[in-house]
């Protein structure tokens, strides 16, 4: 009899769980769901199969363990039996001896200790039996509980092909019943931790794991035991079940690739494809013989989760072993003693209910995980599972989330970061500017005051050298220093009326004019060398604007000057204007020296300039920069001073809102 209410198996130990995704990936039944920061198991989908605590890195996966109520029953007064799995060679690689491992389970207090292999023994026997007697019709090996619950819960329509045949547990079970009274308590101990909730007949289950804790709690070490035999009944060739095609090399039935009637399936990838390929009729065969994990020997009960190879190799020495001393008669008796124990069984479907969401659903999660079209159905399965439209719908389920397909993580990712060195650009764009308007405030002040002070002395020296100049005689040559000191005085005087300009706070006084007209205007208000070509361009949806005319000519004028001064040796200046609605774009280019890099960090510093002594006064960008600013626009420059790498040339680009009101 099946346990109709499947224990609860697997734990999560809480706060162990860094929620990695690995057991959702490896859980064949998709039975894990992510609540509250942890990978929690759903009992209800749960197979029992112990692989999520097979790969949990973290340790936060546990199964059932059920010693207390072993040490319950060994301190009653029942017959304990216990029922060794015939993989025990594979786990208890230490003791060379069998019949060692047989004593130490007796010391912990068990009656009888006994070979499951008879059982498989006797299960192999009705599985020829239904090979023979089952025609066409094909039979899945209902030996691994973890199979057989992955059947009843997700493929019902399938569970009337499970073989009608007890496992080899259970079957021991009811024969050493038969031998040594119903009455006895039987303890089977194995590899698998779904055996815990295959069947009410057996009373308790132990992994090996657990045996091997019971005998360290105990002190039990292999030193100083008698070595004792299994008792009886012994068993033959059912000891090769544990590795996978176990059944078949027990019946003598092969998977030869020719004869074509069984197909092999084993862990937890292959066993679902098998089953897809069986249920859609892709494949056909008499037998599928499926196992959960690798073969029994590969167990989550197992203390070693590795070396498969040499566990096998374990198990075929026992095996030989074995066979080279079994007592063929009395095996053969045995075979006959026990053969009318009833080894049928039957299977009841397990409804959970599981709706299938609409298409328009599944379309709008695939969607937000940003696949729109098949092609951007990767199918990595990164995420757990086969496809992308399979966690689609274990998202919509409650399942799984969005956040466990890789790609679209990683898409994220980079949006993130590309949004990140957006911001970062543009408040290290913000401070420079608020360091340049900061120094500009600063150099303002102190022009304000210098250019005040010089105005007035300097206004006396012009006057008083052109009253001089005036009174001198015509032929006088101190009329020439006179001119030289009445126009150096000139030229001061530009000196500190550009400083005024550039420190005066001044008010905008925008107008509506044609932009278009007034930018070309500002080309005739400056001397052109004629080995400069000037062009005008303009694609403008709306000429008419708002600015302060005499201000925005300024900055014309200054900039045209300065591509003009850039190109010595001839070359071109252009001026282009656009727009959009709410804003005017004026571009002046040259093909000039173009700006280093060095230079450029300091071009809108008052008073810097490379031009020689009495050209250049470095305050023409200052004084652009702060009329642009007033107008709430931006300047921005492009350089370029290496021929290497390609025309040089400056261009700078000034932005400035159609309309400005001046609050
Ligand atoms: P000035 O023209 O008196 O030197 P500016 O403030 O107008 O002062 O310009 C500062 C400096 O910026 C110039 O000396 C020059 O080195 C550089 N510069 C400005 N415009 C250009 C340009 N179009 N091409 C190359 N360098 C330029
Ligand atoms: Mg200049």
């Amino acid at each position: 009899m099946e346990r109709t209410n499947r224990s609860k198996l697997v734990f999560t130990v809480k706060n162990k769980c860094r929620v990695c995704y690995t057991c959702v990936r490896e859980c064949p039944a998709k039975a894990i769901k992510i609540i509250n920061g942890q990978a929690e198991v759903l009992d209800e989908r749960c197979i029992g199969c112990g692989n999520c605590v097979k790969v949990c890195s973290q340790g936060a996966k546990v199964f059932l363990e059920t010693k207390d109520e072993v040490r319950a029953l060994l301190n009653s007064n029942d017959l304990v039996i216990a029922c060794v799995a015939p993989s025990f060679p594979a786990e208890f690689t230490e003791i060379s001896d069998h019949r060692i491992l047989v004593s130490l389970i007796r010391k912990i207090g068990f009656g009888k200790v006994v070979e499951v292999s008879f059982g498989a023994d006797m299960v192999a026997k009705e599985y020829k039996k239904l090979f023979n007697n089952n025609g066409n019709k094909t039979c899945i090996t209902s030996d691994c509980p973890a199979i057989v619950s992955y059947i009843k819960i997700y493929h019902p329509e399938m569970v009337s092909s499970l073989a009608p045949i007890v496992s080899p547990m259970v079957a021991i079970t009811r024969i050493a019943k038969a031998k040594y009274g119903e009455n006895a308590k039987i303890v089977f101990i194995g590899p698998c931790l779904a055996k815990k909730a295959e069947s009410v007949e057996v009373d308790e289950i132990l992994t090996f794991k657990e045996l091997r804790e019971m005998f360290n709690e105990q002190g039990l070490t292999t030193k100083n035991v008698e070595p004792t035999e299994f008792d009886p009944p012994f068993s033959g060739k059912g000891a090769i079940f544990p590795v996978s095609r176990g059944l078949l090399h027990t019946i003598n039935k092969s998977d030869d690739i020719s004869e074509g009637n069984t197909i092999v399936a084993e862990g937890k990838n292959n066993f679902i494809a098998a089953i897809n390929e069986f249920e859609k009729n892709k494949i056909y065969s008499q037998h599928l013989e499926l196992l959960c994990c690798e073969g029994c020997i590969m167990g989550p009960g197992m203390t070693k989760p590795d070396e498969r190879y040499s566990k096998r190799t374990c198990i075929s020495n026992y095996v030989k072993e074995k066979l080279n001393n079994l007592d063929v008669e009395q095996w053969e008796k045995d075979i006959k003693e026990f053969s009318n124990i009833d080894l049928s069984r039957t299977f009841k479907v397990e409804n959970i209910k599981i709706n299938k969401p609409g298409e328009e659903e599944i379309a709008k999660v695939l969607l937000s995980m940003g696949k729109k079209e098949p092609k951007d159905h990767l199918n990595c399965r990164a995420c757990g599972y086969q496809t992308c439209r399979e966690h689609a719908i274990a998202i919509i389920e409650g399942l799984a989330e969005s956040e466990m397909c890789l790609p679209y993580t990683i898409e994220k990712l980079h949006d993130s970061i590309n949004s990140l060195n957006i911001s970062n650009e543009n408040l290290s764009t913000a401070q420079q500017a608020l360091k340049q308007s900061e120094k500009l405030a600063h150099m303002g002040q102190l022009s304000a005051g210098i250019a005040h002070e010089l105005n007035n002395p300097l206004g006396v020296i012009t006057m008083y050298s052109n009253i001089l100049k005036e009174e001198a005689k015509s032929d006088d040559p101190i009329i020439e220093d006179l001119e030289l000191i009445v126009e150096q005085a000139e030229r001061c005087k530009g000196i500190v009326g550009g400083l005024l300009n550039f420190a005066r706070k001044n008010q905008v006084k925008p107008s509506e004019a044609n932009i278009e007209n007034f930018t070309k205007h500002s080309i005739d208000s400056i001397i052109k060398p004629n080995n400069i070509s000037i062009s005008f361009s303009s694609e403008m949806n709306d000429p008419i604007a708002m600015f302060d005319k005499d201000q925005l000519m300024q900055v014309l004028t200054n900039l045209e000057k300065n591509a003009v001064e850039a190109m010595p040796n001839g070359g071109e200046l252009k001026i282009f204007i656009t727009d959009t609605d709410d804003e005017i774009e004026i571009n002046v280019s040259d093909t000039g020296t173009g700006i280093s890099k060095e230079n450029m960090d300091k071009l809108f510093t008052p008073f810097f300039t490379t031009k020689k002594p009495g050209k250049g006064t470095g305050l023409g960008l200052p004084l652009i920069y702060g009329i642009v600013k007033m107008h709430k626009g931006q300047i921005s420059v492009q350089s370029n001073d290496d021929a290497e790498k390609g025309e040089t040339g400056t261009n700078f680009k000034i932005k400035i809102p159609r309309i400005i009101n001046n609050s």
